[in-house]
Order: C-alpha cells, then structure tokens, then sequence
C-alpha cells in the first residue's frame, strides 16, 4: 500500500494558529496521556470533540476505578501524593518533601523528565532558578488532595479543577507573561527531588513543536546543564522534526554537542512514525549509533487530526527496518495501545518500554510477558512526582531486589553505555 507522503514544513503565519491549537492539544493529552473517558456532555459511541477542540479538550467524568490490590499487603490507593509516605519505602521531611528510605536503593536512573516548557511568545524560562516547585497535575494542591491509584492510568487521578489548571499552565507555556508553573520546573528542582528520593541520574527530554519561534529547548536546555555543572547527572535527548531541513547535519550537530539520543513525539509533532521523513531520521540515527524514544500510543481524548500519528501499527516499519537503532517506546503505549506496544517489543528486540503513567498491573504484565531486561523507570517530571513511579517499582519487587535494580538502574545503565 502506498501511503501518502506526510511533510510537515515550517508553519506558515495563517496556519500558525492551527498548529498551535493541535500541539497544546497534544501536550496537554498526548504527552500526559489520559485514559479514554466519556467526554463531559458526551454519549458513549455518540460523536467526537472536533479538532479544534484542542483549547477546550473533553474532560473525564468518572472517578479512577477502585485499586485492584494485586501486591497483599500494600495499598495502591493513597491521599494525595505527599501520602506514599505511609508505605515503607518513604518518609516526609522537615518541609514536606518526599524522601525514599529504601537503604539499598540502586543507582536509579529516571529515563523519562522534562524541564518547563516554553514556545513561542512565553520569555524563556530561568532553568537554574530555584523557586518553589510546583507541579502541572498537582495532587496535593487540591482541597482536599486528590486520591493517587497507582493502579490504572496515572492521569486518572485528576480532578476536573486539576485538568482545568492543567491546561491553563499550558496554554500559557505558548503566551506572553508565560506559565508560573512551568517556570518552577527547573534544574536545581529537579536535582533536589532526585536527590531526596535517591536518584541518580535523569534522561532530560527536549521537544520542539515546530511553531518557528522560541523553539530551541535542545540548545537551550543542553546550555542551562552545562550551567549548573549538572552534565554528569542530566543526560538530554535532543529533539528533531521529520520535514525540518538538514536532519543529517541537525543529528550529527546533536551528537557533537553531548545529546545522547533523539525524542520524537508523533502527536505533538504531528508526523507517522513510518513517514518518509521520520525515517530519514532513523537512517542518519542507525549511523550515528543515536538511540530514539518515542512518545508512543493514544491517549484516547487527543484531537482527532493528531491521535492517528500514534497508532503502533505506524511504529512497526521503524523498529523492523532499523533493527541496529534502539527505540524507548515512552508510556509503554500509553492508555489505548499498551497490549499492542508489548506485543511490538516482544517481536523486536531493539524496543525497549518506558513505564511513565502505566499502572502496577500493566507493569506486572509487562514483566511476566516481557521479563524485565528492556523495561525502563521514567516518572514524566514535572508533570507528577517522581516518587510516584518509583513507588510503583519498590511495591512490584519488593520481593525481588534483582529485578528492582534492573528496572532502576540496570537496564538504563546499560542503555546508556552501549
Ligand atoms: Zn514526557
């Protein structure tokens, strides 16, 4: 079959609003995926928010399910975030602030961060500020602090105030004034929860939208670790956009400057994975020996026109014709095609599955279908906690310690050497 050649080029001034509209849309259900609801008003089967209803997504309805308690003796359901520190595994501090207590904790890797976002007409954010942090799903800043199941899709607990401020955060990230929130989501933030918690390093993932201005978050953000002297705990993935022009010098310029990998994020972007242009990219990446992470999945609510990039049966051209490039597949196929990713990296071995928002049940499907060896921890700061995911992992292996240090630090170690 033939398909049509997708290639996004530099938005032109009327379209501008378009795309903005289509990647705030993303950002706010795409790269923080939410699990498929009724959308607020709607009828199941009944029809589906427009595209350009990216400014005013649908909204979840129902409550996350009751936690299925698959692990006897811990319980997945907490009160807020600041409540993990009832299992064994944490304790609060002095200023409220998450600490792991686990003794033996390996050299934990988090595979999956990001820094505040800014685009467009939003100044440029201070990364080495430390202002008080603040989260973009902020659980414990509601009243009264929303219930946490680290069961089911992690974007489920938001309550509808908390997507409303969500997506006013996001919105602002593109606007003047920018987000007050995003510009906490710093480095030296970022340091001190890795540090609380035990973290050693980080996988900083830069994106850009393509919207033309203000779209540089690789050489800013590679700029502001270098900075802060935080080089050998940060480790960014630079981005890159099928369509731009000189993807082979953009790639090489990358890897020269210290970037370790390429994130590629479908839906933001709006590209196929399996598109001409997006596999101009994997062929420069097979030479240069650049690994991929992908955002990978739907979230089920995205605006139409952009939910179609991230269908997996668009990521299998890929992985099968670039078998020496390594792909992290982010979300692990997030809400909608989770069964469909694991299948994917069951039948390749260059896929790798990052756990970001999936649940301690998928997770423990993954293990036994998979086993552990390509299954990465991420936590998706700043948009939750990381203690939450690691969480997740502590109360999965808290049987297995071999297990626990491949998922923390084993399996992204040896990502990261080879
Ligand atoms: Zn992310």
């Amino acid at each position: 079959m033939t398909r049509r050649r997708h290639t996004p080029e530099e938005p032109a001034r009327e379209d501008r609003r378009q795309v903005l509209r289509l990647a705030l849309g993303a950002l706010g259900s795409s790269l923080l995926p939410r699990c498929q609801h009724t959308p607020a008003g709607a009828v199941e089967g009944g029809p589906q928010p427009s595209p350009d209803a990216a400014l005013d997504r649908p909204r979840p309805v129902d409550r996350p399910p009751a936690a299925a308690d698959r692990e006897p003796g811990y319980p997945l359901t907490f009160s807020g975030y600041k409540g993990l520190a009832t299992l064994p595994f944490f304790e609060l501090d002095k200023d409220g602030r998450l600490r792991c207590t686990v003794a033996d904790l390996p050299p934990t890797v988090d595979f999956h961060t990001h820094f505040g976002f800014s685009f467009l007409l939003a100044p440029k954010i201070d990364l080495l500020a430390s202002p008080p942090l603040r989260y973009l799903i902020d659980c414990d800043g509601a009243t009264p602090p929303c219930t946490l199941n680290l069961d089911g899709y992690l974007n489920l607990i938001a309550t509808k105030e908390m997507l409303d401020q969500m997506d006013k955060e996001l919105a602002a990230c593109l606007l003047p004034g920018g987000s007050k929130v995003c510009e906490t989501e710093t480095i030296p933030n970022l340091l001190a929860e890795m540090d609380a918690l035990g973290i050693q390093r980080a996988v900083v993932l830069a994106i850009e939208l393509g919207v033309g201005i203000n779209d540089n978050a690789s050489e800013n953000w590679l700029a502001a670790i270098k900075a802060a002297n935080a080089g050998s705990r940060l480790l960014l993935y630079g981005s890159v956009r099928p369509g731009q022009s000189k993807i082979p010098e953009k790639l090489q310029q990358l890897k020269a400057s210290g970037m370790l990998g390429v994130k590629l994020h479908p839906t933001m972007q709006r590209f196929y994975p399996d598109d001409d242009g997006a596999m101009e990219i994997y062929a420069e990446c097979a030479k240069l020996g650049l690994p991929v992470f992908f955002h990978s999945g739907r979230a089920g609510i995205e605006p139409a026109l952009v939910q179609k990039y991230a269908e997996l049966s668009r990521y299998v051209k890929p992985v099968s014709d670039y078998p020496t490039v390594r792909f992290v597949f982010g979300h692990a196929g997030a809400a909608l095609d989770f069964k469909d990713a694991l299948a994917l990296a069951k039948a390749h071995k260059n896929v790798w599955l990052e756990m970001a928002g999936q649940g301690v049940s998928n997770l423990k499907t993954i293990l036994d279908e998979l086993g552990p060896e390509r299954l990465l921890f991420g936590s998706d700061w700043p948009f939750y906690p990381e203690a939450v995911t690691l969480a997740k992992v502590l109360i999965l292996t808290a049987k297995d310690k071999k297990v626990r240090d491949l998922l923390l630090a084993g399996n992204a170690d040896q990502f990261l050497k080879s």
